[in-house]
């Protein structure tokens, strides 16, 4: 009953760990998203608040709280528009597309810093931090003036001991070598 076991195919690359820098792209999207929720209720109560103040105005004719009122009607469009936008921020964040990010990003940090400065300013920091871990990935344009401290080059793990075994399961558990991780074709993960 010798049967052959056919080769297994090759394993999918590891999940790759995410850097503190994408773990802090993470938390400020969450707070400006929050944000962004929290802008427009205020805008929009101050809206409010105003447009109460020029029908008052109107009625003794004068119509200088007009622009008020549109100011903070916009505002409360635009941080609820925003707000709205934030899933697909973070979807582009979960996926690593930081390129296409900080495109989406670049609009909406304009609208922020008009109507709702702290707004912008959390959406430039997402921004810039976006910019440092893509250009990290990329293996970095020479940005010698932007960072003075420069990061010193990853080194190597050590290899493996030979003969490592699955911790789940106890089976000898295979080196894939293009990862340089050991695999285990019964719990198909890595050990
Ligand atoms: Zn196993």
């Amino acid at each position: 009953m010798a049967t052959s076991v056919p080769s297994p195919p090759p394993p999918p690359p590891p999940p790759p760990e995410r850097s503190g820098a994408e773990r802090s792209i993470a938390s400020w999207l969450d707070l400006g998203r929050s944000l962004a929720l929290i802008l427009a209720l205020v805008a929009g109560v101050i809206f409010l608040a105003s447009l109460v103040f020029l029908v008052r105005a109107a009625i003794f004719g004068y119509f200088g709280g007009a622009i008020g009122a549109v100011y903070w009607l916009l505002t409360a469009i635009v941080m609820f528009l925003l707000w709205k936008e934030f899933p697909k921020f973070e979807d582009l964040a979960a996926r690593r597309q930081y390129g296409e990010l900080k495109d989406r990003l670049l609009l909406w940090i304009v609208l922020g810093i008009l109507f709702f400065l702290i707004e912008g300013i959390v959406l430039l920091l997402v921004f810039l931090k976006a910019d440092d871990v893509r250009a990290a990935s990329e293996g970095g344009p020479p940005a010698a003036a932007a960072s003075p401290a420069p990061l010193p080059p990853p080194v190597p793990p050590p290899p493996p001991p030979v003969g490592v075994r699955c911790p789940t399961c106890g089976q000898p558990a295979a080196l894939i070598a293009e990862y340089n991780r050991y695999y285990c074709y019964r719990c198909n993960a890595y050990v």
